[in-house]
């Protein structure tokens, strides 16, 4: 019985291999490093090669694997079954990952699933993320590590699923990926969400001009991002704004980006510039996560990535000024029928991509 699925994660200069079954359950997992200057077809061999040996050492038949799924950043083309555009792998592959229709031709396998990786994220929430019927009103620390529920809603005894759910990544970048009943969300040409390249806001609270990873000025991304919070402490740091004080001194010096918005949420209490930051990343995700809710009518929204391990500091505030809003839908709404769950997502989301593509997989294959 071919119950096996295999899943292909390609990015940060690997490929990884992830032999799984129906629950997503991790039977082997490989990773081989892609060396500088390799091309997309050479990495097809070798995954074809590894595929080969990875059957071979579970004694499997290439017809016990139903077939293949991947989930990358990148832009899938569905016709061809590859993503292009992909700013995660080697220069040498010009953006184009395309290991899935070589495994298929290689192994006769003929279902065949990609996604980007946030659509990939929506579909392992909606299938292995947190469960509506888990999730109690109240506190929000009954779940792991956290999950809201604001109101009781019709359907909250009966109802095992959610219709509409939505992943929000706030990473290195930031994106959502948003499912609607059975259909992913994509748009004409499947190629959105963009959520994070939308225009919000020229400058942040010191009066620099706030550039996204794109060079394009003002987008949400340029705020909710790793990337967007060290560029504010640089900026700060560079037009005089942040000139003393514990924030200045811990940053000043550093040369590893990553590290400065976890010292900038280590100084919310002693720092006027920290907290000043913080408050305007927390405005900005209150606005947004209202944004989300008027216009999609979720019934639960998981934010993972990075910047949510600093959840406390991140999203419970921004979840309070959303509840304390009196103008906002969501106060209005409270105790009416359409406010989300807001979770933190499972681990913060770090296997929510392959293991997302098997349940796109399984979504589109087997219903
Ligand atoms: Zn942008």
């Amino acid at each position: 019985m071919s119950e096996h699925i295999l899943g292909v994660d390609v990015g940060g200069s690997r490929l990884r291999l992830i032999l799984t079954n129906e629950e997503a359950i991790i039977i082997a997992d490989k990773l081989i490093y892609l060396e500088d200057g390799i091309t997309t077809k050479k990495l097809n061999e070798e995954a074809i090669k590894e595929t080969e040996q990875l059957l071979k050492d579970h004694k499997l038949m290439a017809s016990d694997v139903m077939g293949v799924t991947m989930g990358s950043a990148g832009v899938p083309d569905q016709g061809k079954k590859v993503l292009t555009e992909s700013p995660n792998v080697p220069k040498s592959m010009k953006g184009l990952i395309a290991v899935v229709p070589a495994l298929g031709k290689a192994f006769k396998w003929d279902k065949l699933y990609i996604c980007n990786d946030c659509s990939a994220a929506v579909e392992c929430a909606k299938r292995f993320g947190h469960k509506r019927d888990e999730i109690k009103l109240g506190n929000p620390f009954a779940s792991e590590p956290y999950a809201f529920r604001f109101a009781n809603r019709p359907g909250d005894d009966t109802k095992k699923d959610y219709d509409v759910v939505i992943y929000w990544t706030i990473s290195s970048g930031t994106n959502i990926g948003v499912k609607i009943g059975d259909m992913l969300f994509n748009g004409e040409f499947g190629t959105t969400p963009e959520f994070g390249h939308h225009y919000h806001v020229d400058k942040d609270p010191f009066g620099n001009e706030l550039k996204c990873g794109d060079g394009a000025t003002g987008h949400i991304e340029a705020i909710l991002s790793g990337g967007g919070i060290t560029r504010i402490i640089r900026n700060g740091i560079k037009s005089g704004a942040i000139s003393k004080g514990p924030l200045y001194e811990n940053t000043v010096n550093e040369k590893n980006d990553k590290a400065l918005p976890v010292i900038m949420y280590n100084h919310i209490d002693d720092d006027e510039n920290a907290k000043k930051i913080a408050d305007f990343v927390s405005l900005t995700l209150a606005r947004v996560l209202g944004l989300l809710i008027v216009s999609f009518g979720p019934g639960k929204i998981e934010i993972g990535g990075g910047v949510t391990k600093n959840f406390r500091k991140v999203l419970v505030p921004a979840i309070n000024l959303l509840d304390e809003n009196k103008n906002n839908a969501f106060y209005l709404q409270r105790g009416k029928t359409s406010l989300p769950d807001i979770c933190v997502a499972k681990d913060y989301g770090t296997d929510y991509v392959w293991k997302g593509a098997i349940a796109g997989f399984l979504s589109k294959f087997k219903g």
